[in-house]
């Protein structure tokens, strides 16, 4: 993992726990492009599930599922990308 700080945009909004569906004040991370942020867990959740709560990201905290659907996603762009290549 890269130690690369991530970019706060120093403002807080509302976020909504993304297991117990409870909302919290957390710091904005993602510039709440979706709002509002269902990424995190709140701190109960956190310390249920083991997670350091200062540690999230929307990427770690993405469940299989997810995980596998970005997989996918990234496939097709590349298959996308390289078709138009080919009708150059
Ligand atoms: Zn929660």
């Amino acid at each position: 993992m890269s130690k690369k700080p991530r970019p706060y945009t120093g403002s807080y909004v509302a976020h909504i726990c993304k297991k117990c569906g409870c909302m919290f004040i957390a710091e904005d991370y993602t510039k709440a492009t979706a709002i509002p942020p269902t990424w995190r867990y709140c701190k109960s959740c956190c310390e249920k599930m083991g997670i350091d709560y200062n540690q999230q990201t929307p990427y770690r905290n993405r469940t299989p599922e997810e995980r596998q659907k970005a997989k996918e996603k990234a496939e097709r762009l590349k298959q996308a990308r390289e078709i138009k290549n080919q009708n150059k």
